[in-house]
């Protein structure tokens, strides 16, 4: 914490107070108080015959006020020591803006050394330089600054980083896991399909005559065209002995292989679902793990036990006969 106080050209006492001053890693962290003091010719306070801007008439107490650069901080804080300084601030670099670094002094233990941000130590400097005293206190904060920063930027990169690569990780696998999904549901369905493409070629197929009965009235309707039979229309019967016109049902059951009336499974009906498992055609099945783990996921291939769905609900009802 660093305390300001200086008469300004009005005659006013200003104070000002801020937390802008950072302990050097070799310093005495503790409470000092002094006029500022400029060095009478290095303003970055380096040489062994340095002497500072004081005379008789000084006060006692007095802060060293230097700027970074040239020599150590060793240096600096050692040579006005030497001068009797209470304390040594120095402010950052041109170009630096209100930035400080941790400053290390190993050859100058002990004494109570801060860094401020250049703007703070030109500003200050500028007063000095028109003779205004200035006063400053130098108070122990809360304990935080670089130390802090620099371990917890580690902690928070390191953090970053874990957090990433886990979300990208979880992301390739949950998209590599669709993928897969989705093929072996596609494979799935082309299986399914050449199985209803053969039972279709096993059903019995009939062409209308004059005299059957599905002419006769009516209230004969094709299930899935909602239309009467005619005579010449060709119709496929089903295993349930539901009939259909052939071009109706056909793509029917290679979408649904099931009866749109009775729900009754063509496939099942004429075995033909278990000659095709016999001759191996399945695909073959991979059970991701993870390590440790149970079985993430198995995909059936042919899920029988899923209800046939309907695009139209009449067709879950028998058409009404009236
Ligand atoms: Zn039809
Ligand atoms: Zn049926």
């Amino acid at each position: 914490m660093v305390e300001l106080s200086y008469m300004n050209n009005q005659n006013e006492t200003i104070d000002r107070y801020c937390e802008c001053g950072v302990f050097g890693r070799n310093a005495a962290v503790d409470r000092a108080q002094g006029v500022l003091t400029l060095p009478r010719t290095d303003p970055k306070g380096c040489g062994q015959d340095l002497v500072y801007n004081r005379n008789a008439s000084s006060p006692p107490d007095w802060i060293a006020l230097v700027k970074r650069g040239n020599c150590t901080f060793s240096e600096k804080i050692l040579a006005a020591r030497r001068q009797g300084a209470a304390a040594v601030v120095i402010y950052n670099g041109d170009g630096t803006g209100n930035s400080t670094t941790h400053m290390s002094h190993p050859e100058a233990p002990n004494v109570v050394a801060i860094m401020i941000g250049n703007y703070q130590g030109m500003e200050i400097l500028k007063l000095l330089q028109n003779g205004t005293e200035v006063q400053m206190i130098i108070e122990v904060g809360s304990p935080h600054g670089p130390w802090m920063d620099t371990y917890w930027l580690y902690f928070l990169s390191i953090a970053f980083f874990i957090v990433t690569t886990a979300s990208i990780a979880y992301f390739v696998f949950i998209s590599a896991n669709r993928l897969y999904n989705l093929r072996v549901h596609r494979r799935a369905e082309r299986q399914l399909k050449s199985e209803a493409k053969k039972a279709i070629k096993r059903l019995e197929v009939r062409t209308l005559k004059r005299g059957d009965e599905e002419t006769a009235s009516e209230n004969f309707l094709c299930a899935v065209c909602i239309e009467p039979y005619k005579v010449g229309d060709v119709v496929t019967v089903l295993t349930c002995d539901h009939i259909f016109h052939k071009a109706c049902i056909e793509p029917w059951l290679l979408e649904r292989r099931t009866c749109p009336m009775c729900k009754c499974d063509i496939l099942k009906a004429l075995g033909v679902e278990e000659e095709s498992k016999d001759y191996g055609t399945r695909p073959e099945v991979t059970v991701v793990t993870v390590a440790g783990g149970d079985a993430m996921y198995e995909v059936p291939l042919t899920d029988t036990a899923r209800p046939p769905t309907y695009d139209d609900r009449s067709f879950e009802e028998e058409p009404t006969r009236g």
